[in-house]
Formats: C-alpha cells, structure tokens, sequence
C-alpha cells in the first residue's frame, strides 16, 4: 500500500500533500488573469520548485493524487477515508493513546503543504477524516474560496472545532483575507513592518533567521481555531 503520509521539514507534524498547481483549480485561474502575475504568490510557490521538483518527490506526491482521484471516482473517497485514517492512526496511537514521537507533535497534522482542496468530494472526504480525529487540530490552506462553487464544503469542513481552513492571500503585500465561515487568513508580505501595519501577526519561521521551523520557534498559531489575528509570512 501507498505511503499516504509526507514529513514536512518545517512543520511539527506530518502531513499530506499531492502536486502543487496540477492539483490548485483556484490557482489555475489566477494565472490566466494576466495583470499582477509578478505579485502573484502561486507563481513563486514553492512546491513547484527545489525538493518538490526531484524525480522520486514529483512521483509519490502524484501517486497519492491518483489514490485520491480513483478513490473518489470509485467509492466517493470511501478507499481513500478508510486508508489515511489507517495511516495517521498507525503513525499517532498506540492502542487508542497518542504517542511520544522525536519531533512529531501528535496533536497537529498539516494538510496541503502542496496542493489545494480541488474538489467538492474531496473536500467532504477530508472532513470525514478529520472527524475520525477529533484530538487532531488539522490545519489546511486554501485558495479554493475564490471558486463559489467550493464554498458551501468549505465551511462545512471550517465548521469542524480541530479544523482550521485558512483562506490565503492571492498577492504579495496584500491583506490576508477575510472570508465568513472560515478561520483567519494568511497572507505573503515582502516586508514585516508593512505586515504589521496591515494588523497581522508575523510568522516566526519566516522571520528569524536562525530557525525556521515551527517547533523552533514554539509556535502552532496556524493550527489554533481561536487564533484570529491574520498571519503573514515573509517573503524571502
Ligand atoms: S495554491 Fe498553494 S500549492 Fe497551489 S500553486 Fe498556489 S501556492 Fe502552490
Ligand atoms: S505562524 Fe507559527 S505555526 Fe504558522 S507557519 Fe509560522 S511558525 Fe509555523
């Protein structure tokens, strides 16, 4: 059986990703709006380029996609549900009780380091695993909010208390927005004062330069529900 699961280097957790831009159906359509493509956040994403881009990276990230698409094609996301819950248990407990991992919190998952949430089934099959989890704070990004046809799952997965979907900014030095039913965004700023400025919080790990892990910098504000102040990331 597939590996479902990645090790995000910066994160505190593990997580799950498929192909970045391939898999971001709101992207996709921010690249055809001509003007602005130099602000453009997604034409800099860093899953499409370094680590993401090895051969060997580029091939299970699309054989966890194929898993999902014929998932859902076949059982509407049954295989797919069944099969990561598996895997997370697997990873996290020990007979019902979460483990004490060397640098994995088992309390966080991060979901989409690359990729986004393509798709209404997909988005319906996600919240039928995080609510096998209910001890697990998931943290998805998202574009998706730009699609109003995704909007209705959207909110339903934010409505979950261990989910956090945090719509992201469309362009650099932009506010982070603001999107009812879902948690607070996130955003890229180019500078930290301009960030602040603009009322976000900035992230640690993009900030210091000597550690720019999470657990580094003892923050987990992007999986907290009841953190509410927008974050920004720096751009490098
Ligand atoms: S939505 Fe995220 S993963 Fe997809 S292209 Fe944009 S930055 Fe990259
Ligand atoms: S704000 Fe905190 S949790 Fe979010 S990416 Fe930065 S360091 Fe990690």
């Amino acid at each position: 059986m597939i590996n479902l699961l990645s090790n995000p280097s910066k994160m505190p957790c593990v997580g799950f990703n498929i192909p970045a831009l391939k898999y971001c159906p709101a992207a996709q359509l921010l690249f055809k709006v001509k003007e602005k493509l130099d602000k453009l956040i997604c034409a800099s994403c860093y899953a499409c380029k370094g680590f993401y881009t090895f051969s060997n990276v580029k091939a299970s990230l699309q054989a966890r996609a194929d898993f999902v698409i014929d998932s859902l094609r076949k059982d509407n996301g049954d295989t797919f549900v069944n099969e990561l819950t598996k895997q997370i248990e697997k990873k996290y407990f020990k007979n019902g009780v979460a483990k004490k991992l060397k640098n994995i919190d088992t309390s966080l998952f991060r979901v989409h380091d690359s990729g986004d949430l393509f798709s209404v089934k997909y988005i319906n099959a996600w919240k039928r695993v995080c609510e096998n989890f209910p001890q697990i704070k998931f943290w998805f990004p998202t574009r998706e909010y730009i699609r109003e046809s995704q909007m209705d799952a959207l909110k339903d997965l934010a409505s979950l208390p261990n989910v956090v979907i945090k719509p992201s900014a469309l362009y650099i030095d932009e506010k982070a927005p603001s999107i009812a039913g879902l948690d607070a965004g996130t955003s890229v700023y180019s500078c930290a004062k301009k960030a602040i400025a603009d009322g976000h919080s900035v992230c640690p790990a993009t900030s210091n330069e000597d550690d720019h892990t999470c657990a580094g910098n003892n923050c987990n504000n992007c999986f907290i529900k009841d953190f509410k102040k927008p974050i920004a990331y720096l751009a490098h």
